[in-house]
């Protein structure tokens, strides 16, 4: 399948919350690897989520590899394709400054939990429990809003203080 569209805000499709993945929906193989396919073409990119192309699943693929921003002490399980993810344990909180593929002129900061335990289903729908933390799980947790649709925008603490333009084009990193 070939690339598809990502949805930038202000779509209003962004705001839509997702309902789970079944697995005797029809075509969501076909969907899932579009997904993939869209995610692997994005330069930088460490995480998607399928409302992000306007397919309103709960399914999110996760890649901290990806990035040059994987910190020593975060952990990195390489590229994840999560279905009906759940963030089951949170503790500790740090700051980050978030990028998204659908906000592409803006980036903000964001606190979130510092270490989370996520609860998904792979893509044999088996249940898989993953602990993580640091950058890694600030993916988890910024591909997981975007099901709830909620944006890194919608987080920031001030629309004046925390968010920034970015200066000239950089892939977007999250
Ligand atoms: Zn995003």
């Amino acid at each position: 399948m070939a690339v598809l569209p990502v949805l930038v805000y202000p779509d209003k499709r962004l705001k839509i919350p997702s309902v789970p993945l079944e697995q005797n929906e029809p075509g969501w193989e076909q969907m899932l690897s579009g997904l993939i396919d869209t995610f692997e073409r994005a330069p930088g990119c460490v995480g998607i989520s399928a409302p992000q192309v306007g397919w309103h699943k709960r399914v999110i693929v996760v890649d901290a590899s990806r990035s040059s921003r994987v910190s020593p002490d975060s952990v990195n399980h390489g590229m994840m394709v999560c279905i009906n993810p759940e963030i089951v344990c949170t503790s500790g909180k740090l700051r980050f400054r978030e990028g998204c593929l659908s906000v592409p002129d803006f980036t903000g900061n964001v606190y979130r939990s510092k270490k989370i335990t996520v609860r998904y289903l792979d893509r044999s729908f088996n249940e898989q429990v993953i602990e993580t933390q640091g950058f890694e799980a600030v993916i988890f947790q910024h591909e997981i809003d975007h099901l709830d649709g909620i944006l890194f925008l919608d987080r920031v603490r001030s629309l004046k203080r925390d968010v920034f333009k970015r200066q000239t084009y950089l892939p977007p990193s999250e």
